[in-house]
């Protein structure tokens, strides 16, 4: 069982002892017995312990910077909603296939924002201006949100803020199973909690450092009883020896482990694997043993933004992924929702 995130090394910035949270934060490692170290900006959290990029990627990995968000311009985040909500970035989890490692680059540290009026602030001007248009924002774009509000309990105010305004509403994913905390959060209805889920092999194989399947499910189902709508997102979807009966087996370990009639119907999302020319060399830089197969001969070049195409499966594979794992979940959950294939 993957115990609930404590960092090693914690940095603050000065400015972010300003604000309660901040402060509180800082108390709370001090109690902790963790290392605290002061720093003028994140920027300069760059003599990370260790003596080579491996350790010193792993080291960052668990280290937590305290900071204050300073652009409170939110990114979009289609297709699952209108826009990203910056309350973290960075993850203390190692899925090989991971899009941080590129997006982070040379800093893949953990950062909290303790500004989170400011934020939720910002949300209001968003949703004012799509109103009366529900605008929807994402939790988990740059981090696994849920792994780190044990300490924080940021989104836990972020659910509470959206559980009260009647044109916004929150989502977010997560590989962890740490939501004892958010059970009793005044949700209203208006978050949606996603569990990202995926076969035994590729959890085995590529998701060190998260919790395991059936502490996911688990958690899952208190959430569910908790009332919350819930949600999952199977990705990335792999083909890998045995992978139809991989996927089966998951479906109905899910449908033996939850109930199958929610108040509201659960969403899946489905994302096929997928992988960039520059995220292929970070992978085999942080993760030289992985078993993943990205082998640029068997895809098919998509043209993304910024002109970074990535490379997805074949149209003859893609079908039958997206057909296979349909039946799936008509099969086990017949009531619930396909929100996409990608
Ligand atoms: Fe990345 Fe999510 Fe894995 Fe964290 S849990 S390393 S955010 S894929």
């Amino acid at each position: 069982m993957v115990k609930p995130f404590v960092p090693q090394l914690v940095y603050i910035e000065p400015r972010a002892l300003d604000y309660p949270l901040g402060q509180t934060l800082k108390d709370k490692f001090e109690n902790m017995g963790i290392e605290i170290r002061e720093t003028t900006s994140h920027n300069q959290v760059r003599h990370l312990p260790g003596n080579n990029d491996f350790q010193k990627y792993r080291n960052a990995k668990s280290t937590l910077v305290v900071g204050v968000r300073k652009t409170l311009d939110f990114q979009s985040s289609k297709p699952s909603a209108e826009y990203a909500i910056p309350l973290a970035t960075g993850c203390m989890g190692h899925c090989h296939y991971c899009y941080l490692q590129t997006t982070m680059g040379s800093k893949p540290y953990i950062r909290t924002y303790v500004n989170v009026d400011e934020i939720l602030e910002r949300a209001d001007q968003y949703m004012a201006e799509r109103s009366p248009e529900i605008t929807r924002f994402e939790a988990a774009c740059t981090s696994d949100i849920v792994g780190i509000d044990h300490l924080t309990h940021s989104l836990k105010k972020a659910i509470e803020f959206f559980g009260e305004r009647d044109f916004g509403e929150l989502r977010f994913v997560t590989k962890f199973a740490h939501v004892d905390h958010l059970l009793d959060a005044r949700h209203n209805g208006r978050t949606r909690f996603r569990f990202s889920l995926n076969d035994a092999y590729v959890i085995k194989f590529f998701e060190a450092g998260t919790s395991r399947l059936v502490e996911r499910i688990e958690a899952a189902r208190k959430v569910s009883d908790a009332g919350y709508p819930l949600g999952f997102i199977i990705a990335p979807i792999y083909i890998h020896d045995g992978w139809q009966e991989g996927y089966r087996h998951l479906f109905e370990t899910l449908h033996d482990r939850l109930p199958v009639k929610t108040a509201v119907p659960i969403t899946f999302e489905l994302i096929q694997h997928r992988f960039t020319g520059p995220a292929k060399r970070v992978i085999e830089k942080n993760y030289p043993n992985s078993k993943l197969v990205m082998n640029k001969e068997e895809r098919r070049y998509k043209w993304g933004r910024y002109g970074i195409g990535k490379y997805i499966y074949q149209k003859e594979d893609e079908a039958l992924l997206q057909e296979t794992i349909e039946g799936y979940i008509h099969h086990y959950f017949p009531d619930a929702v396909v929100a996409y294939f990608t």
